[in-house]
């Protein structure tokens, strides 16, 4: 997901974290009507070297891509059940994570309700007012580690991992909008 075209357009610099590898190779992200993005992804094996190699290409992407907090293996065209996430910079983020990488990701907590505007490299021109859960906690497998991950989180951070998990599932954000003439907003370009 990115930054909600209501806020600042602040590119947040790539930063070293752990689990990262800033050699590794970038892939375009799909946009929609590519019928990636409307299937459901599988689950991987956090073992395996070329999901880890796939983590790393998916963070990296995300470093490079303006503005981009958030970001699913099938927007860059692999079908395997893995996100990553770093509202670090963000500055409506309340919870932050840092960047979080995780594979076969499940929600295990819902709570409340927030509506809140999104958007997505995946869905150019277009951004939404779309209802999620106010907070969430979530649980996946670190890449190569196999590690349990959760992370409870709140505010972006817990839209961002929402949105993502739409993803894995195919579904893209404008697939939860009721009401298109009042929910959808054409977005701003970004230069
Ligand atoms: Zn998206």
């Amino acid at each position: 997901m990115t930054k909600s075209a209501l806020e600042s357009r602040t590119i947040i610099p790539p930063h070293p974290a752990s689990g990262t590898r800033f050699r590794s190779p970038v892939r375009r992200v799909l946009a929609r009507p590519h019928p990636l993005l409307a299937m459901r992804s599988v689950e991987a094996d956090p073992y395996n070297p070329n999901v880890g190699d796939l983590a790393d290409i998916l963070v990296a992407t995300m470093r490079i891509s303006p503005g981009c907090v958030s970001l699913s293996a099938p927007q860059i065209g692999e079908l395997a059940r893995v996100l990553c996430v770093d509202v670090g910079g963000h500055k409506k983020a309340r919870s932050c994570a840092g960047l979080v990488v995780m594979v076969n990701p499940t929600i295990v907590r819902r709570h409340g309700a927030l509506i809140l505007r999104e958007e997505c490299l995946s869905v150019p021109h277009v951004t939404g007012d779309i209802v999620r859960a106010a907070e969430i906690s979530i649980e996946g497998f670190e890449p190569r580690t196999g590690r349990l991950v959760r992370v409870d989180a709140d505010a972006i951070e817990a839209r961002c991992f929402q949105h993502e998990v739409d993803h894995l599932d195919g579904m893209l954000f404008v697939d939860r909008v009721t009401n298109e003439s009042i929910d959808l907003h054409a977005r701003k370009s970004r230069v």
